[in-house]
């Protein structure tokens, strides 16, 4: 059995419908009880009379009912907005307040959404509360309705919610089976919370495909003692992170093809693949292929892939990102014709019809190309026969272990805090990848900090920042230093702080 997204229903295949569809951090399910699950879900929401378009919220962390949400949402038109639990309680209220939802769908007895009228829990009764107002929030667009929405870090502090239509999902699990060279049934691991689009990897086309998906919670993702032996016992064969993940686990000396004979694909995107990951993993897993993929969220996971093989390693340094899908086309923005490197734009049905209530933003980012939807990256790419070269970025969006970031939205929080009076937050890199990061604070007149008051401070953020977005350290200066167009001089700050001179 298998999940058809165009159809928006389960259909039969070859495969019996007894094979693993979803091990979860609750339980698992096979496909026949995913699909009564998904089934009895439907008729919930139908009897409860939301409307086509109206906004739902899902949240929860790695159990096979938000994968049961997320395939209700999907049957019933209703554009889903997947929210992890490491979301913290203030950012996840902004979320819905922005979004309108009426309506919450979550496994979790506890959850940040008191706000919320409607709240559909995974077993037990539905709780109604006051009047669900779902006129202010229906986004029902028939010629191609919005499959998810998914919130990242916005630059003024406000989260941009990326919205991804039908006609994009088809477009990226056609490009998936034409240029992927997946065979036969595959058992998906799972990351990346649900929040990140990089999840739509392996979630999207385990289901797509009628294959087995394996969720794993943070905290079993983070001990290789309890997630080698689960992805092990489920027979996995796909690996889907970001780099700096899989960077991480080849400190274990067991994470081999000896010890892991069914993996055969390891499929990464979201950030650079350092040369030296790739060699170590060839080596460690010389029957596996290692694809790399880059593409941003606004474009529906990947848009560019190539197969790192043992002589793509060899010639380059730093890698190739890949060429672009068969349906999209990449043009280079270039500030000069003679320029190598340009900005990327993305253009093709994989693109998003943009962020969710936000004009003036769109109109800065999404334009049409030969009446094909187009994106503004922000990502400096140059192609070298016909393979695309990754250059950093042109603003100031990071990725810090993978998590894009922008450190406007930070500096925006940590504005708000008491006795702030400006505030800048400055990556530290180490070769070009961002190690942590740091906030710079400059108080108010007569306030003196000691450590335990910037400690305090700092816990602060804790409740309006995922805890990956919170500066390691806070310090403290008296004036920023100014480049001559007038702008914070990060890299002077840097060059203090190093110095010890802040
Ligand atoms: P996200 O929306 O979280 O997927 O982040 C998208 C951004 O991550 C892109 O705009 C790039 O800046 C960066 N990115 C994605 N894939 C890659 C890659 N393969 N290599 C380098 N950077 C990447």
């Amino acid at each position: 059995m298998r999940f058809d997204f165009q159809l928006r229903a389960f259909a039969q295949t070859d495969s019996g419908t007894d094979q693993l569809a979803v091990l979860g951090s609750d339980h698992s399910m096979n496909w026949e009880a995913l699909q009564l699950a998904v089934q009895e879900r439907m008729l919930q929401l139908q009897a409860s009379e939301i409307p086509t378009g109206h906004p739902v919220l899902i949240y929860g962390h790695k159990e096979a009912h938000f994968v049961v949400n997320v395939l209700a949402c999907i049957s019933l038109q209703l554009p889903y907005i997947p929210i992890d639990i490491n979301v913290p309680k203030a950012r996840c209220q902004r979320i819905a307040k922005r979004s309108g939802s009426q309506v919450l769908l979550t496994s979790r007895v506890e959850h940040p959404f008191e706000e919320v009228p409607i709240i559909f829990p995974s077993s037990g009764p539905i709780s109604r509360k006051g009047h669900a107002n779902f006129s202010q929030s229906i986004h029902h667009r028939p010629e191609d309705p919005i499959r998810y929405i998914i919130f990242t870090s916005g630059s003024t502090g406000e989260p941009k919610g990326v919205q991804i239509t039908a006609s994009a999902v088809s477009s990226y699990l056609e490009w998936v089976d034409r240029d992927f060279g997946l065979v036969g049934h595959a058992t998906w691991i799972n990351q990346a919370p649900f929040s990140f689009d990089l999840s739509v990897y392996d979630l999207y086309i385990s289901l797509h495909r009628g294959d087995s998906l394996v969720l794993s919670t943070a905290k079993q993702l983070n001990d290789p003692s309890t997630f080698f032996p689960r992805i092990q016992r489920a027979n996995a064969s796909v690996w889907v992170s970001t780099p700096s993940a899989a960077y991480r686990y080849l400190a274990a000396p067991d994470f081999t093809g000896a010890h892991f004979p069914q993996l055969h694909t390891f499929l990464f995107c979201g950030e650079t693949l350092p040369n030296r990951t790739a060699r170590l993993l060839l080596e460690r897993f010389p029957k596996a292929r290692v694809l790399n993929s880059y593409g941003p969220t606004e474009a529906t996971v990947a848009t560019t892939l190539v197969d790192v093989t043992a002589e793509v390693v060899a010639h380059h340094d730093p890698l190739p990102v890949g060429a672009p899908k068969f349906s999209s086309e990449l043009l280079l923005e270039k500030q000069d014709p003679n320029d190598e490197w340009g900005e990327i734009i993305i253009v093709g049905n994989n693109v998003s019809i943009g962020y969710f209530e936000a004009p003036e933003l769109n109109a800065q980012k999404f334009f049409l190309h030969q009446q094909k939807r187009a994106f503004r990256t922000g990502d400096l790419g140059k192609l070298e026969n016909g393979q695309l070269f990754f250059g950093g970025r042109n603003d100031d969006q990071i990725k810090l272990n993978g998590f894009r970031i922008e450190l406007g939205d930070i500096s925006h929080q940590m504005g708000q805090l008491p006795g702030v009076k400006d505030a800048v937050v400055l990556p530290l890199k180490q070769r070009e990848t961002v190690k942590r990061i740091i906030g710079i604070l400059i108080l108010e007149e007569g306030i003196s900090p000691d450590q335990s008051y910037l400690d305090r401070l700092r816990q602060r953020l804790f409740d309006h920042l995922p805890a990956y977005m919170v500066p390691s350290e806070l310090c403290v200066t008296s004036e920023f230093p100014y480049t001559t167009n007038h702008k914070v001089d990060r890299k002077a700050l840097i060059d203090r702080y190093r110095k010890g001179s802040l």
